[in-house]
């Protein structure tokens, strides 16, 4: 059975249902980023309360804390982390392709320095699969070889090659059947090679596929000519994933281009940094232009930040060191990406998403 099923389009926007062990997921969708199966400052109490439906943790990183005999003990990671929804698990390839964990990649898997002890370690296709399948979650990241922005075309052209070899390999090793595999197409910024590597991932039975690689600090007009380079190659009838995207203007660009999922930190990470999201764009709180300002981050949000507190009040506590400051915004910043997928969803129904998007005005 499809996984994935295909709702009303506008034009190329759409919206579905994801189906997972752990229920259906409305598309397009956002996910925060717990990689230790945390959201930095939210609870999952929290979460439950804004209406999140998935996150996404780093599989590797649990494998060596707690450790999968930790999880499974537990009962799997699902039960472990106390969340009865969504839960993506990724490789864990990004991360350790970091310079200071990286040593080297090649057809075998990624070596590196496990962050934790120092200890070199190697994770393969194959490796990658029976953590995740152990781990029980939802959906399971193939892992993939991603270049760093600014590769050779030598260099694309190697990782898209070995992204398709390890997909195959992850297929053959994936075992849980209960969970869902994704697979991860590359190609950098190059046109040809992104529209190869799509197409190449499509080719395979994965039950979603994710745009990988884009969103990495290239500039943002990268993301919006490369995504429908990829969606163009892909089944419409498999969910589209892209990777690492979190800002409004983003999510409401790619949703336009047929993307139907996403995942960031972003919203969090700027949260503990003073900066808001709101419907006239970004502000930052921790600026002293706020010092005197008692109208809410939001007039229009109705999460308890933006119905109880001021900008004002906000903005002292990020003078004054008060944790909450950081509580609040990354409270508020996912309530805020949370509401605009629902309107999103909403306007794609109803045939206005278009109409939405022009009326947009972010600063
Ligand atoms: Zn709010």
């Amino acid at each position: 059975m499809n996984a994935f099923s295909l709702g009303v389009s506008d034009k190329d926007a759409r919206v579905g249902t994801l189906t997972t062990a752990h229920g259906k997921i409305k598309t397009p969708f956002f996910m925060p980023v717990a990689t230790k199966g945390s959201v930095k400052l939210v609870s999952m109490e929290e979460l439950r309360s804004i209406g999140i439906e998935a996150f996404i943790s780093n599989s590797y990183v649990f494998s060596l804390r707690p450790g999968l005999d930790v999880v499974k003990k537990a009962g799997g990671l699902h039960k472990f982390v106390g969340w009865d929804r969504g839960i993506f698990t990724d490789s864990g390839g990004f991360q350790v392709i970091r310079p200071e964990f990286f040593q080297k990649i090649d057809d075998r898997g990624v070596t590196f320095r496990n962050p934790f002890d120092q200890a070199l370690d190697v994770l393969t296709p194959e490796k990658a699969m029976v953590i995740q399948n152990r781990l029980k979650s939802d959906v399971a990241m193939c892992l993939d070889d991603m270049p760093l922005p600014g590769s050779s075309i030598a260099r694309l052209t190697e990782s898209m090659h070995r992204t398709f070899e390890w997909g195959k390999r992850c297929l053959d090793a994936h075992e849980n059947k209960r969970q869902l595999l994704f697979g991860i197409a590359q190609g950098g910024t190059n046109a040809k090679l992104r529209k190869k590597s799509a197409e190449l991932m499509n080719s395979l039975p994965f039950d979603g596929l994710a745009l990988g690689g884009l969103a990495i600090g290239e500039p943002s007009h990268w993301v919006e000519k490369m995504v429908p380079i990829d969606t163009k190659e892909m089944d419409p009838e498999k969910m589209r994933y892209l990777m690492g995207v979190g800002t409004p203007e983003q999510l409401v660009m790619a949703v336009s281009l047929g993307v139907d999922c996403f995942d960031s930190a972003f919203p969090t990470q700027t949260g503990r940094h003073g900066l808001a999201f709101t419907r006239k764009g970004r502000i930052n709180l921790a600026n002293r232009s706020h010092r005197f300002d008692l109208s809410p981050i939001d007039s229009e949000c109705a999460c308890f930040v933006c119905e109880s507190h001021s900008r004002a009040y906000v903005h002292h506590l990020f003078r004054t060191g008060e944790e909450n400051g950081m509580k609040y915004l990354s409270f508020h910043n996912l309530f805020f990406i949370q509401h605009l997928m629902t309107r999103i969803r909403e306007e794609i129904e109803s045939g206005s998403f278009s109409r939405f998007r022009q009326r947009l005005k972010w600063k």
